[in-house]
């Protein structure tokens, strides 16, 4: 039998068996007893955490349309947090587009593509991951630290966004200070 486990939108441990989610019931020594995430009677044991079977069967079919909704928000969450200055709509239909063609372990691919969220139910989740990222606005010069990829272009060229006041205020500080260069 194929199985992994998964984290919960909670973080813990979820044992997929067979393409059957379990969340965990108890644990004996070597063993850890799961029980299906709907109830329906069906049950999981994996042993010394390298073999997991069914022990008791599930009254429905697999969980394959929820496992493909679960990693397509993983791996929007993913791409949203290693790649912060990309915009949301773009991560978004990179991770669509991406999804769609390699499929999601699993699925099949017809539960990939009715698992892609319309963009809406997942925008305000996206940006506030996003906020989290990006640098804060200063309020004094000292707070003005920008780095890595706030500084630079795509093709790695020094960069600094700034409005006109922004520029005609700071400009004599930029000079001169070690932190910073911008292009004018
Ligand atoms: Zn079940």
């Amino acid at each position: 039998m194929s199985w992994y486990t998964i984290n919960s939108n909670r973080g813990k441990p979820l044992l997929v068996v067979d393409n059957y989610i379990h969340r965990i019931d108890r644990n004996n020594g070597n063993n850890e007893y799961y029980k299906c995430i709907d109830n329906c009677g069906g049950r999981a044991i994996l042993r010394s955490q390298t073999t997991a079977i069914i022990s008791k069967i599930h009254h429905h079919p697999t969980h394959g349309a929820e496992l493909a909704r679960r990693g397509f928000r993983e791996t929007l969450k993913e791409k949203v947090v290693s790649n912060p200055t990309k915009s949301v709509p773009q991560n978004f239909h990179e991770v669509r587009r991406s999804l769609v063609s390699s499929g999601i372990k699993g699925c099949t691919t017809s539960e990939v593509e009715d698992a892609v969220p319309v963009y809406t139910s997942v925008r305000s989740s996206s940006y506030r991951k996003r906020m989290k990222l990006v640098p804060k606005l200063p309020t004094k010069l000292s707070e003005l630290i920008l780095e890595n990829e706030w500084r630079s272009t795509n093709d790695r060229k020094d960069f600094l966004l700034g409005n006109y006041f922004f520029m005609t205020n700071l400009r004599p500080f930029l000079d001169h200070g070690p932190l910073l260069k911008y292009k004018t």
